[in-house]
């Protein structure tokens, strides 16, 4: 460009100095190097079978998950853990808020540690979110525990169904055992119907109770003792120990009235201190001896079975009834039908015949 031409314009552009890029690029690559590519399910299953509770807990926020590629995953590492699970025990805790589940849990675990057991703490709580949980939501629980390599503390599923939460929590066993854990107690509140849902899932049911607190102001319905495989009187230290014994004697009579148990295991009562550590040894020696009992008659493998088919069965009637409500067309056809119901046109059983008949016919 010749000078004249240069200045020939007023919009003439000086040239600048180059500026260098707006983006680092060398960063740019380091970064996408350390963003972890997502573990295929076959990685998940490896990490968690080398015990490794990192992609242990990730593979359980995938079954936590609402989102259906994650539930496509969780399922595909739920199958291929399933053959190398079942080889724990599982034990289910329950107990009034403040009976002391979550010290005798502590002072259970840090018993069996040193034995060589690993131990999985799972919960159980519906009422429960991630921030304001009542069960193993408080970080301050367990602290000896939570930090212990050999033992895992999940917190209860975040707020869901009893039935959601449940089915979380059965999947979350199969992946502890899967990654050695060879213990697994799974605590709950008596909320609603948790004990049940609790004891559905586990081989022995152990019930925490105080003494001298009656059994209205613990909560505890007839049905609640009828299943427990144990009960356990806490806080049986100082002022309180001959409460707690007055109390064995009690509660060992309450439960000679019960008819004996299927299982060939008669209920056992009897008193620890959680905060003091006593009594521990005796509790896990009855398990032991529970375990020992109904594997050699034959009920402990049958009770895990009796539950295989109970989620088998649970499952299906899950889905029938979410494919039926969930349809629209049916919905508005039902609320057609309640109309000529409740009107006295046409009986509640016809109606309902008629729906599923539609149902069935438009099957997708
Ligand atoms: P949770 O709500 O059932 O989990 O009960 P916690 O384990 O949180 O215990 C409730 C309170 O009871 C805490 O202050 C514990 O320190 C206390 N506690 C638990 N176990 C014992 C025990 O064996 N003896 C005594 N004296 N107090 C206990």
């Amino acid at each position: 460009m010749s000078k004249k031409q240069e200045f020939k314009s007023a919009l003439n552009v000086m040239d600048g100095i180059e500026q260098p890029d707006q983006i680092n690029a060398d960063a740019v690559i380091k970064l996408k190097a350390k963003r972890p590519h997502p573990l295929s399910a076959g990685e998940f299953v490896a990490g968690i079978r080398s015990g490794n509770r990192t992609i242990l807990s990730k593979a359980i926020t995938l079954i936590e998950s609402s989102l259906h590629a994650h539930q496509q995953k969780a399922q595909e590492i739920i199958n291929t853990c399933l053959p190398f699970s079942g080889k724990s025990i599982r034990i289910g805790i329950t107990g009034v808020p403040g009976v002391g589940k979550s010290t005798f849990i502590e002072a259970l675990g840090m018993y069996l540690i040193p034995k060589g057991h690993q131990v999985a703490v799972l919960a159980i709580d519906p009422s429960s979110t991630r921030s304001k949980g009542s069960i193993l939501g408080d970080k301050t629980r367990m602290e000896e525990l939570a930090v212990e390599p050999k033992a895992y503390i999940r917190p209860s599923p975040s707020a869901g169904s009893l039935g959601g939460v449940a089915r979380k929590t059965r999947e979350t066993i199969i992946l502890c055992e899967a990654a050695g854990f060879d213990v697994i107690l799974v605590e709950t509140v008596g909320v609603g119907q948790s004990e049940t849902t609790v004891r559905s899932m586990v081989d022995f049911f152990l019930l925490l109770m105080l003494a001298g607190a009656g059994d209205e102001l613990q909560g505890m319905k007839r049905g609640i003792m009828e299943m427990a495989d144990a009960i356990i009187i806490n806080k049986a230290d100082g002022d309180n120990i001959n409460k707690a014994k007055a109390a064995r004697v009690e509660y060992k009579n309450a439960l000679h009235l019960y008819p004996p148990a299927e299982c060939g295991w008669n209920p056992v009562v009897d008193i620890c201190s959680a905060r003091s550590r006593t009594g521990i040894e005796a509790v896990w020696d009855l398990i032991g001896d529970f375990t020992e009992t109904t594997k050699t008659n034959g009920f402990f493998d049958h009770q895990r079975k009796q539950q295989f088919r109970q989620v088998l069965t649970e499952t299906i009637d899950q889905a029938l009834k979410q494919n039926f409500y969930g349809r629209k067309d049916i919905m508005q056809a039902m609320a057609n039908f309640e109309k000529e119901v409740l009107s006295g046109n046409l009986s509640p059983y016809t109606a309902a015949a008629m729906l599923l008949k539609i149902n069935n016919e438009t099957a997708k």
